[in-house]
């Protein structure tokens, strides 16, 4: 099992920096029981220049705020006060590159109503690519994504996340590196944790919002499409859509841009190393980097 802390290890707690060993909290917790939480999941990178930076910090924490508003739990901070607290926790850990999970919990409850009050956690560990550097092999998942009308799914609220798990676990059972999941109307939504992508005949493809969780490296990606003049298109598509594609990917932060090597086990029309997707991969990896990043003549 991955240990996330050690004994030395350093969480920021509402407004106090501790030792997450000596850490509790309470058994008795809306969070716990209903899953009524809100978290963040941010990276932080050591750039080109020899600095520790988190990537899109500020946009993390207006999600964070955001999905807090949409499930009606208090959010009382600043962003200002929370990227301070982030950088201090970070240097206490002496970490340059960090995954950091900020979580928004509610205190004890046992009741249904929305929260009156909240607490904030924010701990880090050092964290490789989630889903690994290899391509992914893909299944399409026989678990949908909630309905929106059931769920603020745009919130990056605990509870959703039992769906995530659910599609994820099918998807290793059967033999596959992670599911994909589809949207009530039978469109493809997006990854467990993570955002979609193809390409094909030298476009850029990703479902609009509406199903999905807006992911802040989704929003790069896009950036990152207009930037190279790599023409990009939200729009719905379906599965059978997607198997056409040249070539596909997931993004996150987590996963940062991960290539699909087949979905539900059909490859993809192109190599992924002549791929725009792994244009974007090195771009992406170059933009947390704070290195400068040019489209070489060979790659696509
Ligand atoms: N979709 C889901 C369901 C996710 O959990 C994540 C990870 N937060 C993403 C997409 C990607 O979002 P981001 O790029 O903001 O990490």
């Amino acid at each position: 099992m991955y240990s996330y802390y050690n004994d030395n290890t350093i969480i920021y707690l509402d407004g106090e920096f501790r030792k997450a060993s000596a850490t509790t909290t309470d058994l008795y917790g809306q969070s716990l029981h209903y899953g009524y939480a809100v978290f963040e999941g941010i990276r932080a990178y050591k750039t080109a220049n020899g600095e520790v930076k988190i990537f899109k910090a500020k946009e993390h924490y207006d999600r964070l705020r955001r999905s807090c508003e949409l499930i009606h739990i208090p959010f009382k901070w600043t962003n200002e006060e929370l990227i301070e607290a982030t950088y201090k926790m970070l240097e206490m850990n002496n970490m340059e590159e960090a995954y950091i999970r900020p979580l928004v919990y509610c205190p004890p409850n046992m009741t249904l109503k929305a929260a009156s009050d909240s607490h904030i956690l924010i701990c880090a560990w050092e964290w490789g690519a989630y889903l690994g550097e290899k391509l992914l092999k893909v299944m399409t998942s026989s678990f949908e994504r909630p309905n929106p009308k059931a769920f603020k799914i745009e919130s990056k609220s605990a509870g959703l996340y039992v769906n995530s798990i659910l599609a994820s676990q099918e998807a290793k059972e059967k033999g596959y590196d992670e599911g994909l999941l589809l949207d009530q109307q039978g469109f493809v939504a997006e990854g467990p944790g993570a955002n979609v992508f193809f390409e094909k005949d030298g476009k850029v493809f990703t479902p609009p919002t509406g199903s999905i969780l807006p992911g802040i490296t989704r929003a790069t990606v896009i950036e990152l499409c207009h930037e190279l003049n790599i023409p990009l298109e939200e729009k719905l598509f379906t599965i059978d859509e997607l198997k056409q594609a040249d070539a596909a990917w997931f993004c996150g932060t987590a996963a940062e841009v991960i290539g699909l090597d087949s979905l539900d086990g059909q490859s993809f029309g192109k190599p992924w190393a002549d791929s725009l997707g792994k244009v974007l991969q090195q771009a992406y990896k170059a933009r947390v980097l704070e290195k400068a990043f040019e489209r070489t003549p060979q790659l696509a």
